[in-house]
């Protein structure tokens, strides 16, 4: 695992509260909500992956992160685990609609992360609905998106309901992911990620996960992150 960058914004001067957790090999060991705790012992996840080791004690104490690590290393909990104890702290609810969104590049990838919600989120009170075009009839959609605390979505059918539905409310949005950045970007999907980034509020908190780290990803986190962590994780552990 490499640090390259400790940024003066991150933690820099105060006590670091990442700290306590810097060397913990299990899920049992991390700051999470027993619901989740129970969610990943029956999805039979004990031990963290080395992103997992790298990313959890930044993402799950509120900070921004750039993690880099290849496929198959186990981003996906990197991100779902902060993204149900931010709302679970928060006692987030449904009339309280959307205080997550989770940019996937494909809907395969984005079917994926849902079902990985559904298993470690499972005693969680949390609603969570997948947007991703094709075969789903936007207008039917259109009438619950408002009432989802976690949006799992493709970025063109999170844009068009950003633009065309009219209660469509992310100003409280919590938590912003951007999972498979470089595939986003690859896909051509960067003019549709900065109309997305730039109609959400800036307090949210703003994870971006990645298998390279392009050039074209690091602009992405110049516009999206504000003092990240920069994890990258380069070999198996
Ligand atoms: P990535 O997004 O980095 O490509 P995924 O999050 O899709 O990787 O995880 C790859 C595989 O590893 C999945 O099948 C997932 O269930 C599994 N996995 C992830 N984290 C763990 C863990 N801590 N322990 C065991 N298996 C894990
Ligand atoms: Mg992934």
């Amino acid at each position: 695992i490499s640090l390259p960058k400790d940024t003066e914004g991150g933690t820099g001067g105060q006590i670091d509260v990442s700290r306590p957790y810097a060397g913990a090999k299990y899920f049992e060991q991390m700051p999470l909500s027993e619901r989740t705790k129970k969610g990943l012992k029956e999805s039979k996840y004990t031990h963290m992956t080395a992103i997992q080791r790298a990313a959890l004690p930044h993402t799950l104490c509120g900070r921004d992160v750039l993690g880099a690590a290849k496929t198959g290393s186990g981003k996906t909990l990197a991100f779902l685990l902060p993204v149900v104890e931010k709302l679970y702290r928060l006692r987030w609810a449904s009339e309280d609609g959307v205080g997550a969104i989770i940019i996937s590049p494909t809907r395969e990838l984005a079917f994926q992360i849902f079902d990985e919600l559904k298993k470690v989120g499972k005693y969680h009170s949390l609603s969570a609905g997948l947007l991703i075009g094709g075969r789903k009839d936007v207008e039917t959609e259109k009438e619950h998106v408002g009432r989802l605390n976690i949006l799992v979505c493709t970025p063109g059918r999170l844009l068009q309901h950003m633009d065309e539905t009219p209660d469509f409310d992310c100003s409280q949005l919590q938590i912003l992911v951007l999972d498979e950045a470089d595939r986003i970007l690859d896909l051509g999907f960067s003019g549709t990620l900065n109309a997305i980034v730039a109609q959400l509020n800036r307090e949210r908190q703003t994870l971006l996960f990645s298998a390279t780290q392009t050039r074209s990803v690091q602009d992405l986190a110049r516009l999206s992150l504000q003092d990240p962590e920069y994890l990258a994780v380069h070999a198996e552990s």
